[in-house]
């Protein structure tokens, strides 16, 4: 997703000549395809908060922006908010973040357990303190379909895409000459970009960059339950437990599957489907495999903690489950965006540490502004900068689900 929203933004706005180097033109284990594909504006650092507010500007546009001739991709997007809840323990920080949102332009609103019950009656929130809900510009959206688009986009202005492993560089000097593949083919460009998402590190750090990104597996269950839930959010526990419905809001009889998901017509589910997730237990290793799900976060953490929090759930049942991999900056959980310190023609776009999707128009557009033109555009990617690694300066967000 980063990486072709860069390559489409070069091509589209700036005329560039670019090459994607893509391992697996199937995007099998890339992040992006294993994504919940939310995006939100409740973020502690305001450099998130101006992303999410511009890529959110170019998703609602992106029919337009992304169309190639009359194909207009169809990202089905829901606006439906982020609810974050928290017990009285936590409400203080609830309320320290939403001032920052707040100043930095989000509409998000804060919520008593009388405001939240009379919202969504479906909700226990008898164990709760507050409620902070983005009342626009949050929701989800498809992920795959929004990749998809970028990529077509980004053909259809140039660009092309080539099967290869980067396997390390050639350097002339303080000037990057060429990306050398495992076949041994070298890519020779004017200005090279790692967006290798989970596996940027070692990338990096043959260019002399030390980035502390590893791949976290995060595991999605799939759920259906014959309750619905109106106009129900994404919703964060206090627990840490999310839970969102999957495609227009699923309190609805599923004439049609979320995308990914088959099921045969006869099989039209009666109730509604939802996505939920909760951090790792214990250990949380760097890229174990990804084939194995743990089942048991979901029955030990997942289904107590929305039993007990929408006591209509007493019937839901998981339908499947996939994980993938955050590419977690372990530094301070924000990406790594900007020049590659003492090269001149090579930049770095990776970390985003579980927030990828949605910043990912907002960041393509800027750093195919700052390569071509040496200036950030709409949003200020300085504080991203690789350099705040080295200087031990980290620029923390605290909101990571
Ligand atoms: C379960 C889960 C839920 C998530 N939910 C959200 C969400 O709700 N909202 C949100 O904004 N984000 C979410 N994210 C995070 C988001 O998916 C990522 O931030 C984003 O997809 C990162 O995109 P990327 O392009 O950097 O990485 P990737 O999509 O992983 O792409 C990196 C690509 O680089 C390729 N590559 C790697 N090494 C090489 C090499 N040496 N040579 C050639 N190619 C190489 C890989 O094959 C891959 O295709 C979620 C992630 C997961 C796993």
């Amino acid at each position: 997703m980063i990486g072709s929203a860069i390559a489409c933004f070069l091509a589209r706005d700036h005329g560039a000549r670019v090459t994607v180097l893509e391992r697996d033109p199937t995007f099998a284990r890339a992040s992006s395809s294993l994504s919940a594909s939310s995006i939100r504006q409740q973020f502690s650092t305001p450099v998130n908060i101006a992303l999410s507010r511009a890529s959110l500007d170019f998703l609602r546009r992106a029919h337009e922006e992304l169309a190639v001739g009359e194909d207009r991709p169809a990202l089905g997007f829901v606006e439906a908010g982020y609810l974050y809840l928290a017990s009285a323990a936590g409400a203080e920080t609830l309320r320290e973040l939403h001032g920052v949102q707040a100043a930095h332009g989000a509409d998000v609103r804060l919520l008593d357990p009388d405001d939240l019950t009379r919202r969504w009656p479906w909700l226990n929130s008898d164990d709760i303190a507050l409620g902070s809900w983005g009342a626009r510009g949050e929701g989800w959206f498809d992920g795959p379909a929004l990749h998809a688009a970028l990529r077509r986009k980004a053909r259809a202005c140039g660009a092309r895409y080539v099967a290869a492993d980067v396997s390390r560089w050639e350097t002339v000097g303080t000037r990057v000459a060429a990306a050398v593949a495992s076949d041994g083919q070298r890519w020779h460009a004017s200005h090279f970009v790692v967006a290798a998402g989970a596996w940027s590190a070692p990338l990096a750090a043959q260019l002399g960059l030390a980035l502390p990104v590893m791949a976290k597996k995060r595991d999605v269950f799939v759920l259906e339950s014959p309750a619905v839930l109106p106009g129900c959010p994404l919703v964060i526990d206090p627990s840490g437990v999310w839970l969102r419905p999957e495609g227009a809001l699923g309190n609805e009889d599923l004439a049609s599957p979320p995308a990914g998901l088959a099921r045969g017509p006869s099989q039209r589910a009666r109730g509604a489907v939802f996505l939920a997730g909760a951090p790792p237990r214990g250990d949380d290793p760097d890229e174990p495999p990804l084939d194995v799900v743990d089942h048991g976060l979901f029955e030990q953490v997942i289904w107590p903690a929305l039993a007990h929090r929408v006591p209509a759930f007493e019937a839901l049942r998981v339908r499947s489950a996939w994980a993938g991999y955050y590419e977690m900056n372990a530094f301070d959980h924000n990406g790594v965006v900007g020049d590659i310190p003492d090269l001149d023609n090579a930049c770095i776009a990776c970390g985003f540490s579980g927030h990828g999707m949605q910043h990912a128009p907002a960041l393509g557009q800027g750093l195919a502004r700052w390569i071509t033109q040496r200036q950030w555009g709409a949003v200020d990617l300085s504080p991203l900068a690789p350099q705040r690694i080295a200087l031990g300066r980290p620029l923390v967000e605290r909101n990571v689900i």
